[in-house]
C-alpha cells in the first residue's frame, strides 16, 4: 500500500494581485516557497504551521517574485534556486538550474523548463508526477505574460510547448489577472460559448474574492486566445492588442 502523502500546495495572495505558493512534502518534512514577493507573509504562514523553510524556487528575476529572497534566506538559511543564465539578477541564488534539468523536492521529482518571453531567463517548475506546473508569469488564466524582454516568437514557442502538456495539468501562475484577461478574450472571441461560461464563473468567484488560480490546462486550451492562436502573426497581433486593452 502506498502511504506516501502527496505534494501539498498552499496559496498566499500578496500585494495587488500576486500569488506566493508554499510547497510541502510531509514525507520528508521539506518546505519550499515559489516566488516570494515578500518575506513577511511567508514567515507568518510558516510560523502558524510550525515549519521551517528549505528552498526558494524563483521563476524569474522580477522584484514581485524575488523581493523576499534575501530576508527569507537570512532567517531560514534556505537554498535559493533559479535559472543559471539569470544568476546575476536572482538575489541570493545558491543553485543554478539548467534547462531540462531534473531535480527533486523531497520525494517529488520535477523538471526545469525554459520558457523565455516574459523575460529572457524565465523558467517553470514542472512536477510531472503530480502534474503541477509552477509557471510564474508565462501563462495566465485566459492570458499570457507581457513581453518585457523576449520576442513574440520566443513567447509563442514557449506557449506551444505548454499546449502539449497533459490537459489535466494544474497550472499555478503568479497573478490573479483572470477577470481582465477574460474580458480581453471575449473581445476577440465573442462567439466562444465555453469562454462565456467560464467568465461567468470567474466573475462569481471574484465577487466573493475567491482565487481563480490554479486552473487546469484543459480549460485554457478552449478559452485562452494566446494558446488558441495558430500562427505567430496571429499571436503577435493579439499580444499587441492586449497591451493596450
Ligand atoms: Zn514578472
Ligand atoms: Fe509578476
Amino acid at each position: 500500500m502506498n502511504t506516501e502523502s502527496q505534494l501539498q500546495v498552499f496559496q498566499i495572495p500578496v500585494l495587488q494581485d500576486n500569488y506566493i505558493y508554499i510547497l510541502r512534502d510531509n514525507n520528508t518534512q521539506k518546505t519550499a516557497v515559489v516566488d516570494p514577493a515578500l518575506s513577511e507573509p511567508v514567515d507568518l504562514f510558516l510560523k502558524e504551521k510550525n515549519w521551517k523553510l528549505d528552498f526558494i524556487f524563483n521563476t524569474h528575476h522580477h522584484w514581485d517574485h524575488t523581493d523576499g529572497n534575501l530576508e527569507l534566506k537570512r532567517k531560514w538559511h534556505c537554498r535559493i534556486l533559479g535559472f543559471a543564465k539569470d544568476a546575476y539578477r536572482i538575489p541570493g541564488i545558491d543553485q543554478q538550474l539548467q534547462e531540462g534539468e531534473e531535480c527533486t523536492f523531497g520525494t517529488f521529482p520535477y523538471r526545469v523548463l525554459f520558457f523565455p518571453g516574459h523575460t529572457l531567463g524565465h523558467i517553470a517548475y514542472w512536477f510531472f508526477e503530480e502534474k503541477k506546473l509552477f509557471i510564474g508569469d508565462t501563462l495566465f488564466a485566459m492570458g499570457c505574460g507581457r513581453l518585457f524582454e523576449g520576442s513574440p516568437q520566443q513567447m509563442f514557442t514557449s506557449l506551444n510547448k505548454i499546449k502539449s502538456f497533459p490537459p489535466e495539468t494544474e497550472v499555478f501562475c503568479a497573478h490573479e489577472y483572470t477577470e481582465k484577461n477574460g474580458q480581453f478574450a471575449l473581445s476577440v472571441d465573442s462567439q466562444n460559448q465555453i469562454l462565456k461560461n467560464r467568465m461567468k464563473e470567474v466573475q462569481a468567484s471574484r465577487k466573493k474574492n475567491q482565487a481563480t488560480v490554479p486552473f487546469f490546462l484543459s480549460e485554457e486550451l478552449k478559452t485562452n486566445p494566446f494558446l488558441r492562436a495558430s500562427t505567430l502573426k496571429e499571436f503577435t497581433r493579439l499580444r499587441k492588442k492586449r497591451d493596450i486593452f
